[in-house]
């Protein structure tokens, strides 16, 4: 932990300080169990003075202009930049994840998303309408105090994805990391100190789900609740939220699907699928876990995948050709693991995986799982239909277009899909008909910063992403003159 300069704590008003309870809890590094540090478990009490020092910082905060907020997100992302090494490590620590990952996706991202949002709120405009002696003209006003609640899985390329957009609009934040993964957080509470962000703007409060992230949703001086998470907790955050009127984003679950035609280029289909399979452990929401090939290519491309698969490299996080490393916790494994059971109890076939690789102490005691391709299930079973979160893909032959459409489409979720075609009237055709909120042709995971991003059924309300940030972390205000 040499990367952070204090130990872990609640950054409040621009002060490390312990939780109000005095209470911590071990920080484990999922990849050899060992404690990395503790967390403080905070409570409703660190909440309300996060809160308190939000609302304190407000007032100066939103009336800067935002030219001034834009080189402070810049500065911020330069030292991002700088730290890169390090920070890969801390998040490495907290996740499993290979460093490497991290280094090339997960921290290069954290500081594009300040960089993207100073020049987003730099080139903002307003809309101004006219008639005959009347001009309409629209104000766009910082929300006040906001929550940010995000998951472990990519825990400071989503925490930045939502503090630089707030911040550039004039709000002030209280976020709340995974207590899975503080480090980060804590890093970034750092780093906005040094570059100058006044105390008091960004807070970060560690601690569990049911008692920081419910009381901050609870909290009626809180405008609005960014979250990133499942869907049972987003259903959860929902139902706290609603009837105080709070504005509200929620990126949830997804079970993905990964189409692929005949007519598509195969070995970069196999490349493209064999990654939105397991990037991250498998662990990414937008990770195509059911993949549905046509069926003339069905054999071919299974025992492709499989052989790509089954020669992943999975172990220590920081060794070089690492390409998967630990999943999230020993809980975690076991939950994903109950999943294989399950899959052999509805009567798939394990074709690779679906066992934990054998690996040298420390590692032995981390919750490393092989990357698993199962076939031979029913779409419709639970392995199939339900978010496992993991190393773990189910394969499925379609014989056409609508049959193809037909198994997507058929899950409660709807985050992303891709596409692997060489036909381009069916890329748009099966594009315009899949019921998600993102779709990727001849790709997954390719991301220009301005687009809309989030789900659509249970994977999620409202967007993300360019003007669609800018907007939720403001509120448009029509001023009307009769001339
Ligand atoms: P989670 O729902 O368990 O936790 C997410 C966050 O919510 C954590 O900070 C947690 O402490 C907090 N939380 C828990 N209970 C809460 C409550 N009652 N009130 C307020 N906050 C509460 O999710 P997770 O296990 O950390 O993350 C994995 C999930 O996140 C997966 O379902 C994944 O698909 C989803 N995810 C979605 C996206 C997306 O953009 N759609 C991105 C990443 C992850």
């Amino acid at each position: 932990m040499s990367e952070l300069s204090s130990g872990l704590s609640q950054f409040i008003g621009g002060r490390h300080v312990p939780s109000a309870s005095g209470e911590t809890f071990p920080d484990l590094n999922p990849a050899t169990g060992g404690e990395v540090g503790r967390v403080p478990r905070g409570n409703a009490e660190d909440v309300e003075r996060a809160v308190a020092a939000a609302e304190a910082a407000g007032p100066e905060w939103a009336a800067r202009a935002p030219a001034d907020r834009a080189r402070l997100l810049d500065a911020v992302a330069e030292r991002i930049e700088g730290r890169l090494e390090s920070l890969a490590r801390l998040e490495s620590l907290d996740t499993g994840k290979p460093v490497s990952l991290a280094q090339a996706i997960d921290i290069p991202r954290a500081a594009a998303n300040f960089r993207f949002f100073a020049g987003a709120v730099r080139h903002d405009e307003t809309g101004c309408h006219t008639t005959p002696g009347v001009l309409n003209y629209t104000l766009r006003r910082p929300l006040g105090v906001v929550g940010l609640i995000t998951p472990w899985n990519l825990p400071l390329y989503l925490l930045t994805w939502k503090t630089a957009p707030a911040l550039a609009m004039g709000n002030t934040v209280v976020a709340k990391p995974s207590e899975l993964t503080p480090l980060t957080a804590q890093a970034l509470a750092e780093i906005l100190d040094e570059v100058g962000v006044p105390p008091g703007v960004f807070n970060v409060v560690h601690g569990y789900g049911a008692e920081v992230g419910q009381a901050l949703v609870e909290h009626p001086r809180l405008k609005a609740i960014s979250f990133t998470g499942g869907t049972l907790t987003g259903a959860r955050v929902a139902a706290t939220a609603a009837p105080q009127f709070k504005k509200l984003s929620l990126e949830l679950g997804g079970k993905n699907p990964t189409l692929v035609f005949a007519d598509c280029d195969l070995e970069r289909a196999l490349a493209g699928t064999a990654r939105a399979g397991f990037t991250n452990q498998g662990q990414v929401c937008l990770c195509g876990s059911r993949v549905f090939v046509e069926q003339s290519i069905y054999r071919e491309f299974v025992d492709g995948l499989v052989a790509r698969v089954g020669a992943m490299k999975v172990g220590p996080p920081d060794a070089i050709d690492t390409q998967l490393g630990s999943l999230i916790s020993q809980a975690h494994r076991e939950k994903v693991e109950g999943y294989i059971a399950l899959a052999r109890e509805e009567g798939g076939t394990v074709l690779t995986g679906g066992a934990r690789p054998t690996l040298p102490p420390p590692y032995d005691q981390g919750a490393f799982l092989l990357p698993t391709v199962i076939e031979g299930l029913d779409p419709g079973c639970r392995t199939v239909q339900e978010e496992i979160f993991g190393p773990v893909v189910t394969v499925h032959p379609f014989r056409d277009e609508a049959e193809a459409l037909a198994l997507a489409n058929g899950v409660q979720y709807g985050l992303s899909a891709s596409v692997w075609t060489g036909d381009l009237s069916r890329a748009h055709r099966v594009s315009a008909e899949l019921e998600t909120g993102m779709v990727w042709v001849n790709t997954w995971l390719l991301r220009d910063l301005r687009v809309p991003f989030g789900g659509i059924k249970n994977s999620g309300v409202g967007r993300e992403g360019g003007r669609h940030s800018l907007e939720f972390f403001s509120e448009a205000r029509n001023v009307c003159i009769q001339l």
